[in-house]
């Protein structure tokens, strides 16, 4: 064992769980499956352990600052640092659910896309030079699905920083309490959670540079798992392939860059 440390948040089922299998074989080190809820965290180890891999558990909830902070103390007591670090866990509305716009914009910005900024907030510091974190974004994470062209320049701008992203994800939660927001931001929380997502990977790029640490965002396909209600088409391990690929082989040149689930570079 090399000492090495793989985190891997929302993998207690779906596309995070194969992610962790993934790691498992793939990466030399240790592989942490993370869950909010403790019990399906310790299932989902039980099944890859019948399989013959080892990962270890964490609880972690990125809705839950203290959460999160117990995990990054413990990880940096444990282990020291972080080589890979999945950004996985998100949530997605039904098409068909019955929470008013400016619920679902509010809930699903709130975990998508600040939970994940806090998250990475907390254990950035750990990961050691030369890491690697793969932020798991979407399809809907392109900058086309952003009706207002003024809006699409605001998140390619390549001098926007965090607070002014926050901003905007915070305009766009007022617009949909008010109700406005169709025209210039569409009508996906989502899709609007995943673009920001997306941005924050460019910036945090930006940011990390320095300290030889590659972010990506990928679109990990169309999953068969609970989110797309089982409508995806591919298998969770072939919807892990371009995460885990991001993780341990891609080569060093793929940074900051929007990437396919054929493991391809794709324009954002
Ligand atoms: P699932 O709904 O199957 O799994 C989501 C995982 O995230 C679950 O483990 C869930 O835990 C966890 N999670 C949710 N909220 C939190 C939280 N606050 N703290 C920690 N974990 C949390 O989704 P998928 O596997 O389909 O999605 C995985 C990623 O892939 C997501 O980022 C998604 O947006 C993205 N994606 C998925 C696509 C698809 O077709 N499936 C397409 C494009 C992108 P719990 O079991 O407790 O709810």
């Amino acid at each position: 064992m090399s000492g090495k440390v793989a985190i891997v948040t929302g993998s207690n089922k779906g596309i995070g769980f194969a992610i962790v299998r993934g790691l498992c074989k793939k990466f030399d080190g240790l592989v942490y499956l993370t869950s909010r809820d403790v019990e399906r965290g310790k299932k989902a180890v039980a099944d890859l352990e019948k399989e013959g891999l080892h990962p270890s558990f964490h609880q972690l909830d990125i809705t839950d600052n203290k959460s999160v902070e117990t995990f990054r103390d413990f990880i940096k007591e444990k282990h020291g640092g972080i080589d890979i670090l999945v950004n996985n866990a998100a949530i997605a509305f039904k098409g068909n659910a019955p929470e008013p716009a400016g619920i679902q914009a509010e809930q699903t910005i709130a975990v998508n896309y600040f939970s994940v900024l806090n998250t990475c907030e907390k254990l950035f510091p750990l990961v050691k030079n030369g890491g690697r974190v793969v932020n798991v974004s979407s399809s809907a994470g392109q900058l086309r699905n952003i009706p207002s062209e003024a809006l699409r320049n605001r998140f390619k701008d390549p001098n926007l920083t965090i607070p002014q992203l926050s901003e905007l994800m915070q305009q766009y939660i007022e617009a949909a309490k008010q109700g406005t927001h169709v025209p210039e931001w569409g009508n996906s929380s989502y899709a609007v959670s995943k673009v920001g997502l997306t941005a924050l990977t460019m910036i945090q790029q930006r940011m990390l540079n320095d300290r030889d640490i590659k972010v990506n965002a990928v679109h990990p396909g169309y999953v068969d798992t609970d989110m797309s209600s089982h409508k995806g088409t591919l298998t969770i391990d072939e919807g892990a392939a371009a995460p885990v690929f991001l993780a341990v082989e891609a080569d060093d040149t793929v940074k900051g860059q929007f990437v396919w689930y054929d493991k391809q570079i794709a324009s954002w």
